[in-house]
């Protein structure tokens, strides 16, 4: 018997019944491990269910169009773990014959995945003894041991990592890791954590101290940017424009119309040397740009501020090169959209569509 025993019986009472907890398959507790990254459970459940059952295999995953994967994904957010999600599937497919590893060695080699997910997807699939440290672990242990080394600091993540190996149980380091994790989604939580009903309150160094809420300990975070983004919604009555995001920056690879950054918001009017920033738009000097739609989004450093910009013109008014998708407005559900452009197309669709 050890001081984790208590954790392991409260567990094996209490868990909750997650179906990637019914499974070895390295692939499908790989795919529950991307799905949940900085994301709830009750966020990311459904979104696990239709994955793993329109993808049973991970060679249909690989195989899949891009398009279907991101309209998928649409709304989980954080947007390039679907796009590395796929480059990860494509890269087993090729190299490993679509079978996925599940020793720590082998996926630690695959690029995409990191120590986290494969000690995870290790100790989970082959009961592998590899310390798992996520966000509710590391509160669990900050909150045991009273760690004051910041867990966002380089050092922190390394200390973090040597006491998780430490009290790792090497006879049953699945449980273990699974065990640490749930308390800390159920009882250890970020706000008022349950110590009366917690099985390691014995142990507890900042239970004893009542020092729960100074754990753990965070470095200042960056500070967040504003962004105003005005979209320009093309109107020809039956289709518009769309661009796909590249490049590494937010909603890679989602589809939205195009767009300009000003500077700061736009209230009134559009000002000319913006629209004519877009080819398309250069030499056209009688249309009328309607702000009809503003709205706000908060991402991890950046607020962005988004207005929606109509305009209502002839398909001959498009002096596009091929730069833009001329998406019919009625298959613009087949497009994977960020969260800002498909509150938009709500708000339209209900009040001004033609
Ligand atoms: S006793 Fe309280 S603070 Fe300590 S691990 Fe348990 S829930 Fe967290």
């Amino acid at each position: 018997m050890t001081a984790f025993t208590p954790l392991y019986k409260w567990y094996n009472k209490h868990k909750r019944d997650l179906p990637w907890r019914h499974t070895n398959d390295p692939y499908l507790i790989w795919l529950s491990e991307v799905i949940l990254q900085q994301t709830r459970v009750e966020q990311g459940l459904p979104y696990y269910l239709e994955f793993s059952q329109t993808f049973t295999t991970i060679s249909q995953l690989a195989k899949a169009p891009e398009k279907k994967v991101m309209k998928m994904w649409q709304g989980l957010g954080y947007y390039s773990r679907a796009t590395n999600m796929r480059h990860t599937a494509k890269l087993i497919l090729s190299h490993y014959q679509g079978k996925f590893p599940s020793d720590y060695n082998s996926l630690i080699q695959l690029k995409g995945i990191g120590p986290y997910t494969a000690a995870a997807v290790s100790s989970f699939a082959a009961n592998e003894a590899h310390a798992v440290v996520d966000g509710n672990v590391y509160r669990v242990l900050s909150r045991l041991f009273e760690i004051e080394e910041p867990i966002n600091s380089q050092q922190g993540k390394k200390l973090f990592s040597e006491i998780a190996t430490d009290i790792l149980d090497k006879t049953n380091p699945a449980l273990h890791n699974q065990a640490m994790m749930e308390l800390g989604a159920m009882i250890c939580k970020p706000q008022k954590p349950d110590c009366l009903e917690c099985p390691l309150n014995l142990h507890c160094r900042a239970c004893k101290s009542g020092r729960q809420s100074q754990f753990p300990v965070k470095m200042q975070k960056k500070k967040s940017i504003s962004r105003f983004l005005n979209f320009i919604v093309v109107d020809t009555g039956k289709l518009t424009l769309l661009q796909k995001r590249s490049g590494k920056g937010i909603w890679q690879n989602l589809y939205e119309p195009p767009c300009i950054e000003t500077k700061e918001i736009i209230s009134n009017r559009l000002p000319q040397e913006s629209i004519e920033s877009l080819d398309v738009f250069r030499n056209i000097n009688n249309l009328l740009f309607k702000r009809i739609f503003e709205c706000k989004h908060q991402l991890t450093h950046q607020n962005i501020h988004a207005v929606f910009w109509v305009v209502h013109c002839k398909t001959s008014d498009i002096k596009d090169k091929n730069h833009y998708i001329k998406a019919s407005w009625q298959n613009i559900n087949q497009f994977a959209v960020h969260r800002l452009f498909d509150k938009f197309l709500k708000y339209y669709t209900l009040h001004h569509a033609s």
